[in-house]
């Protein structure tokens, strides 16, 4: 099995000979081409200071719930990312995610097995709205969710989570105008579905946080249990 795969890498990697779009070098593993083996082994995780909560890097270890979280405390218990967003790690999520590479989403997803996944009722992906799911065709996330729900033994739901609302992309929205761009962005349907639950929420890249927070918030008015986040990678809030 392991000699047929192998067999099969090679032969793709002669028919369809790509260079990795980080080191400019040939990819030799098809899994993760176009990224080529040496960069994408060069994914590590963060392991600086964070914050506790919303799992924001932190620039000192000194405070261990960032100033946002204390004046708004989120609906969920934890965000954990894996990386952060830059280097290879961030090429590949925009490859999956602008470029229709539904290929990386496997790999990607071993990226988000290699972090401690709690033990949850259910996976449920940060939802496109409609138009922007057409646009892309698919969602990124509901990607990297199938595997870790597949994986983990929790149920995969996607019919629940909703966006009703198209919103302007978050960054460089002051963290009011981030507010306000989401209100009335995300829907709960089937409510029965998440009730009393235990969901991890899995998002592919975390910027702001403002996503995630608000996808919580309608959940646990919705009646789920605690909800925990998963990402990626972690954008610095600025
Ligand atoms: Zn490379
Ligand atoms: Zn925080």
């Amino acid at each position: 099995m392991i000699l047929r795969s192998h067999i099969k890498n090679k032969v793709l990697n002669t028919l369809f000979p790509e260079k990795c779009p980080v080191c400019n070098e040939n990819s030799s593993d098809h899994k993760t081409a176009p990224i080529c083996t040496v960069c994408w082994n060069s994914i590590q995780p963060y392991e600086g200071p964070r914050c506790n909560r919303c799992g924001l890097p932190l620039n000192s270890d000194s405070s261990i719930i960032c100033g946002e979280c204390i004046k708004d405390e989120p609906a969920y218990r934890s965000v954990r990312t894996f990386g952060l967003y830059k280097g290879p790690l961030k090429k590949a999520i925009n490859l999956l995610k602008y470029h229709n590479m539904k290929r990386l989403s496997k790999p990607l997803s071993e990226i988000i097995l290699r972090m401690e996944i709690p033990q949850v009722d259910a996976v449920i992906p940060v939802p496109l709205y409609k138009d922007r799911l057409r646009q892309r065709e698919f969602n990124q996330s509901a990607l990297l969710a199938k595997f870790t729900a597949r994986k983990s033994g929790a149920s995969l739901i996607v019919d629940c989570l909703v966006k009703v609302k198209d919103t302007m992309p978050q960054v460089g929205l002051s963290s009011r105008d981030r507010r306000k761009n989401l209100r009335n962005a995300f829907g709960v349907e089937n409510k029965e579905l998440i009730e009393g639950k235990v969901i991890l929420l899995l998002d592919d890249v975390i910027t702001t946080g403002a996503t995630v927070r608000e996808c919580s918030r309608v959940l646990k008015k919705a009646g789920a249990g605690n909800i925990y986040v998963i990402g990626l990678a972690h954008g610095t809030r600025d």
